[in-house]
């Protein structure tokens, strides 16, 4: 098929993203979402002794609110933008990520000697390493979200996220560029220095487990409930579960406006880090009903303007009183330019 070059780039962009099974939001990986989803939603009502039929669990899933809704609509922009605009900075962090791998290598070759051959089987050492890269992944993934949280600057980047009134798995994209680039960074530092650190420790041709380049534990979490985090169905892990993995309520949770839950669950697929470091809220068993955004719907929320131009004048406003106040207290922020405290 002869497909002229731009045809050609949007179609690569959008296979990659929707048919490589390890992608972050493979067709596959939302349908079993969408499984998982359904078999929940039947097993309760069949508790509650109600019919289960496909045509109720549908409307359930999909109510006209929420699909309709101006927030979903910029979600599929945000979307667009994200699959097709978007891709060179995925370069750079790549970039920075074997740069990094390389010269944590080197300092450990250096100050300890080259590296000896591993006498462990292939299959322990690619675990292993598999598993250093996803809590590298994690960990970074928090600490981005923290920084974003609390630095009032970033926090003016990463309130797009925030500002969906409604969740669904389309949420995941709605981000804005700043934020990205300095998340991908922030993630290719921590997976190169796992990397590094994997590499010296096993063999430098030591690779991790993967789909379609993607760590193996962090697609099956794509699989498992990654999607339903930004969705309204409220699926809870309590407990030590609750402690240790994000389930959807988790995330949920992060996006409520209730002052009581701001700044908690930053994590990605892992709680661990929040229990670790005190920024985590275990949700209730039974349903927690919350109002998702950051404040007052304003007139360019959803908007190219509102959310992808406007917060560098934002982030710029913030910066400018940060330079001119002497000290915090005595110039506070007001409270649309505060992040969540
Ligand atoms: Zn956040
Ligand atoms: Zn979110």
């Amino acid at each position: 098929m002869d497909l002229s070059p731009g045809i050609a780039y949007f179609w690569d962009r959008l296979s990659k993203a929707l048919l490589e099974p390890g992608s972050h939001v493979s067709l596959a990986s939302l349908f079993c979402a969408l499984l998982i989803a359904f078999g929940v939603l039947a097993v309760r009502r069949y508790r509650k002794g109600r019919p289960v039929r496909a045509r109720v669990l549908f409307r359930a899933l999909f109510p006209k609110r929420i699909v309709l809704s101006r927030s979903s609509l910029a979600d599929i922009g945000y979307f667009y933008f994200n699959i097709f605009v978007f891709g060179l900075v995925f370069g750079w962090a790549l970039l920075s990520y074997h740069m990094l791998s390389r010269a944590v290598f080197d300092a450990l070759a250096a100050a300890f000697g080259p590296p000896r051959p591993s006498m462990l089987p292939v299959l322990v050492s690619r675990t292993v390493i598999t598993i250093m890269l996803f809590l590298g992944y994690e960990l970074g993934y928090w600490l981005n979200h923290y920084l974003s949280h609390r630095i009032p600057f970033l926090w003016e980047f990463h309130k797009v996220h925030h500002t969906a009134t409604v969740l669904t798995p389309l949420t995941n994209f709605r981000v804005h560029p700043v934020y990205m680039c300095i998340f991908l960074n922030i993630l290719a530092l921590f997976t190169g220095f796992a990397n590094g650190l994997g590499q010296y420790a096993f063999g430098q041709a030591t690779q991790q487990y993967g789909l379609s380049e993607n760590n193996v534990i962090l697609v099956f979490f794509i699989y498992l409930y990654v999607h339903l985090q930004h969705s309204q169905l409220w699926i809870s892990f309590t407990g030590w579960l609750g402690r240790v993995f994000m389930s959807p309520a988790h995330h949920q949770i992060h996006h409520s406006r209730n002052p009581a839950h701001f700044n908690k669950n930053l994590g990605s697929c892992l709680a661990l880090w929040d229990w670790m470091f005190g920024t985590l809220h275990i949700p209730s068993a039974e349903r927690e009903v919350l109002d998702f955004g950051v404040d007052a719907e304003r007139d360019d929320a959803h908007t190219i303007w509102g959310e992808l131009i406007a917060p560098f004048g934002r982030a710029a406003h913030v910066l400018g009183r940060r330079l001119q106040a002497p000290s915090p207290q005595s110039a506070p922020l007001p409270a649309s330019e505060r992040t969540r405290a």
